[in-house]
């Protein structure tokens, strides 16, 4: 099944030169969304995944449906301000100033096998933040899984760099 087919591109989204893509149009396939979840279990069962930890907003909706398929947890990795108990945080550099990551200090357990998922990986800042949320607590990044890899934007080079494995399903020229 052609997956890279699913996804629809839209440019000069949100700002000009963007080429956004949209996995919305993914999701809403049901052959889709079950075959980018099927694909990604596949991988992952039998490797003692005890935690799935997704970015907000467009990793939960993946990252839910494969804690529940793989048996693991699932830990939200969320905007500023968002998580109600005892959080920490981790501030990553944007094109224009910072952002900032957080999870619940005891939502991943010391050597909880975790494995990251967001929809996309660009410059890896965003996936580089929470895989440090997961280390400061204990935990131990397994691999950081992405439908789409924007290669020209470095993310998994960085990532790799840094001792995280990263796969993904598919990848797209440009930015
Ligand atoms: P980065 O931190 O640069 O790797 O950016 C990754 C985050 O930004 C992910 O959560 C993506 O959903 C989003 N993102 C970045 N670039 C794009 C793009 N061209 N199309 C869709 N989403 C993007």
């Amino acid at each position: 099944m052609d997956l890279r087919a699913l996804i629809r591109t839209i440019p000069d989204y949100p700002k000009p030169g963007i080429l956004f893509r949209d996995i919305t149009t993914l999701l809403a396939d049901s052959r889709g969304f079950g075959e980018t979840i099927a694909r990604l279990a596949a991988r992952y069962a039998g490797a003692g995944i005890a935690k799935v930890a997704a970015i907000e907003a467009r990793g939960f909706i993946l990252g839910g449906a494969l804690a529940e398929r793989l048996g693991a947890g699932f830990v939200p990795i969320r905007k500023r301000g968002k998580l109600p108990a005892m959080a920490i945080g981790h501030d990553y550099e944007l094109e224009y100033g910072t952002d900032r990551v957080e999870m619940h200090v005891d939502a991943v357990g010391r050597g909880e096998r975790t494995l990251l998922v967001d929809d996309l990986i660009a410059t890896g800042g965003t996936a580089l933040a929470g895989a440090t949320l997961v280390e400061r607590v204990g935990g131990v990044v397994h691999e950081a899984c992405f439908v789409i890899d924007l290669p020209e934007l470095g993310g998994r080079m960085r990532l790799e760099a840094r001792g995280i494995p990263v796969f993904t399903l598919m990848a797209f020229e440009g930015h």
